[in-house]
């Protein structure tokens, strides 16, 4: 489908040990952390460890296994920091129009409180 990575976008640096993070959790196929400009009290990105560019990229080329393991972690996550009783909101920020800044898949989870209306009405 044509998706292309480029391997020196922050999150790979991430995964590579070249950049320090905060980690919350981690599998064989998928890191979680606080993201650097948190916009909630939680605010943590969940990535997979392959090179996946996007949502849609990871759900059509990622291993059945990889899938699994990602979507288990965001449950332990939200677990772990006591979301799943309250709420979240769960964001994917794809492309241009979904004005995605890291070429590399990432699930933000934000919760900790009300996180009002989906969308800016623009
Ligand atoms: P996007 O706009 O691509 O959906 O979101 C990218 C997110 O990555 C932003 O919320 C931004 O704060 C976060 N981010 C960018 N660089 C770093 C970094 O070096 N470390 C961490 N932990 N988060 C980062």
């Amino acid at each position: 489908m044509g998706w292309t990575y480029d391997p020196t976008n922050i999150f790979a640096r991430i995964l590579r040990g070249e950049i320090p993070n905060k980690t919350v959790m981690e599998t064989p196929h998928t890191l979680v952390f606080h993201d650097i400009r948190p916009q909630a009290p939680v605010h943590v990105l969940v990535i997979p460890k392959g090179a996946y560019v996007s949502l849609d990229h990871f759900s059509a080329e990622a291993s059945e296994a990889e899938i699994a393991d990602f979507h288990r972690t965001v449950a332990k996550t939200c677990a772990i920091l006591g979301l799943t009783g309250e709420g979240f909101r769960a964001i994917a920020n794809t492309g241009e129009n979904g004005h995605q800044e890291v070429p590399h898949y990432h699930l933000h989870i934000l919760g900790g409180r009300a996180m009002g209306r989906m969308v800016d009405p623009g």
